[in-house]
């Protein structure tokens, strides 16, 4: 038996919008709880990363904030909202780090490696060693490929896009292609 992508004890960082739940429209952000809603899939996959086990580190840029059209205060009742749809289908989250800056602001904002260092300093047993980051954007995956990490790219790449370790439809996708060693 050959073992999985991702080792247990290693780290699955997510990115959020897109990736967890449904993102908003193209330049408008996720402000209030109620604008929350999981993708088909996403708890059942998150469950089956903590069985692993592994930690599950959400890594979300929210330059609405920096632009004034949530406060911290939003941001906080979103998460907590999408932690409480995750909790009701058996899913949790060992974190939800995200930075609030303006593009070329700081070294958190994805393709940064801020958030991820952070979650190194922070989050128990988070390491970005041997771990794995999932994302719909070409950021994620420019972050993921930067700092070594084996990359899933949700959904399609657009030409000249930096190549992700692998592409998937979704998130159970991906998560199926991390854990079972004989998915193609
Ligand atoms: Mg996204
Ligand atoms: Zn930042």
């Amino acid at each position: 038996m050959t073992s999985p992508r991702l080792a247990p004890g290693a780290t699955a960082f997510l990115d959020r919008d897109g990736t967890i739940n449904e993102s908003a429209p193209e330049g408008e952000y996720i402000v209030s709880p109620a604008e929350v809603r999981l993708l088909p899939g996403a708890a059942a996959a998150i469950a089956a990363l903590e069985r692993l086990p592994a930690r599950v580190v959400v890594v979300t840029n929210q330059r609405g904030i920096a632009l004034g059209r949530m406060s911290e205060e939003d941001l906080a009742a979103v998460n907590a909202r999408l932690l409480e749809l995750l909790e009701a289908e058996g899913a949790s989250l060992d974190a939800i780090l995200h930075c609030p800056h303006e593009k070329g602001a700081c070294d958190c904002r994805k393709p940064g490696p801020g958030m991820f260092e952070r979650a190194e300093r922070e989050v128990p047993g988070a390491r970005i060693e041997g771990g794995a980051m999932i994302g719909d954007s070409v950021l994620d995956v420019e972050a993921g490929n930067r700092l070594g990490l084996t990359t899933v790219r949700l959904g399609e790449s657009a030409p000249g896009d930096p190549a992700p370790t692998h592409q998937a439809p979704d998130l159970r996708a991906a998560v199926s292609w991390l854990l079972d060693p004989a998915a193609a």
